[in-house]
């Protein structure tokens, strides 16, 4: 008899929407061959890890260093976890039962969507939004509510657009600020009024902050900081962005002990720990990495501006992004969609941009353009892509 494998796969599983970004890269791995190619696709640092991570990462290994560690994390990194949150998002949590170290935040978001998430639980999240948020959740078995943002806010979330989109059974409430892929983020007084939503309607939160080192101008403030609300947040951080520590897959969680044990029930099975190589390196970003992380986020700062004010002058209205390394402007005035703007972009220029709706359908009409790449290759991608929208313009 024979035996078609899909039956086996589970039906939340085969029912995911497939990935909107998932087509668009298969187009830019098919022109990977070609030199040519600028990509501003991949959310992705252009920096090496600095040295010293490398170097303390590679001393560690020749002592030795190839165990499994404690499952929350080796406890000289959950101190220093501690004393950076502390200082730099002025949260305080217990090392030892207040902190779980995870592989990326990814593991993290999946922990705490797993941890908390009974069958039917609604998750509010803002959307456009990191690519994984909706699919996670409906792995979990949730149910995702999508609250818009808008380019007219430069994308900062508002209370308005929660209190409107809010359902009852809604349970969670998923963050990003600043955000991918709008580099939106909100200011002190926004952030307040989040918060007494979030205590009006008892949600949890979850707050991934793995950009807040990346803010140009104004203050980081963690929803974790706030009166009221570190016993209702998890506070989830990393190394990629900030560190450029992407390939190590490190990141952590941080919230009520109760909440980081069920977090931990489940990692404890599921990865048991993260690589002790990385959690290394990660030691050393923590205690001697400051300065590497200003001079990358300086960089970060000048491209920021120089692709902002391209893009407005080639007639493409984009907002200045106060944090990440994403710039999210809109393409309509070309006479394109966001799909056929990337995909003619792509091919014409050779310059990759992912079309704005892979963040969800808010994000329709706009495309996203990571500037984590060095600025004389960001002045030729400005200067094709003006040639591009001239020529769609004369066409
Ligand atoms: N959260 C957001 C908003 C991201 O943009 C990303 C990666 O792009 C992640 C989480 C995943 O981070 P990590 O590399 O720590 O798993």
């Amino acid at each position: 008899m024979q035996s078609n494998p899909s039956k086996w796969v589970a039906g939340h599983v085969s029912t995911l929407p497939k990935s909107g970004i998932r087509d668009f890269f298969e187009l830019v791995a098919k022109m990977k061959g070609d030199a040519s190619v600028i990509s501003l696709g991949v959310g992705e640092p252009d920096f090496t890890t600095p040295w010293h991570i490398r170097e303390h990462a590679i001393y560690a290994l020749e002592r030795g260093k190839t165990y499994y560690t404690s499952n929350l994390g080796m406890p000289e990194l959950r101190k220093e976890i501690s004393r950076y949150v502390a200082k730099h998002f002025g949260v305080d949590y217990r090392p030892d039962d207040q902190v779980i170290v995870t592989v990326g935040v990814s593991e993290a978001l999946d922990l705490a969507f797993r941890a908390f998430i009974n069958p039917g639980d609604k998750v509010m999240y803002h959307q456009p939004c990191y690519v994984s948020y909706h699919p996670s959740i409906q792995l979990a078995h949730g149910e995702a509510i999508a609250v818009p943002t808008y380019a007219k806010d430069n994308f900062a979330l508002t209370a308005e657009a929660l209190e409107a989109a809010w359902q009852p059974g809604a349970k969670i409430l998923m963050l990003n600020l600043p955000c991918n892929p709008t580099g939106g983020t909100c200011t002190r007084e926004q952030i307040e009024r989040i918060a007494a939503f979030a205590r009006e309607k008892d949600l949890l939160v979850l707050s991934d902050e793995i950009y807040s080192e990346l803010t140009f101008e104004g203050e980081h403030v963690s929803i974790a900081s706030l009166p009221g609300m570190a016993e209702r947040t998890i506070f989830l951080h990393g190394f990629s962005k900030a560190f450029a520590m992407t390939g190590w897959r490190i990141g952590y969680a941080c919230g009520p002990a109760v909440l980081i044990d069920a977090m931990m029930k489940v990692h404890q099975y599921a990865m048991m720990c993260a690589s002790i190589i990385a959690q290394e390196g990660a030691l050393e970003a923590l205690r001697n990495g400051e300065e590497a992380v200003a001079r990358m986020r300086e960089q970060y700062h000048r491209r920021r501006d120089l692709v902002v004010r391209r893009f407005n002058e080639i007639g493409l209205t984009c907002h200045s992004p106060r944090g990440s390394f994403y710039a999210f402007p809109q393409v309509t005035s070309s006479g394109l969609n966001e799909k056929a703007f990337a995909e003619g972009l792509l091919k014409e220029q050779k310059v990759a941009v992912v079309p704005g709706t892979a963040f969800g359908t808010n994000g329709s009409g706009h495309v996203r353009a990571c500037f984590a790449t060095g600025y004389e290759q960001l002045i030729d991608a400005c200067d094709r892509m003006e040639r591009f929208v001239a020529g769609q313009q004369q066409g």
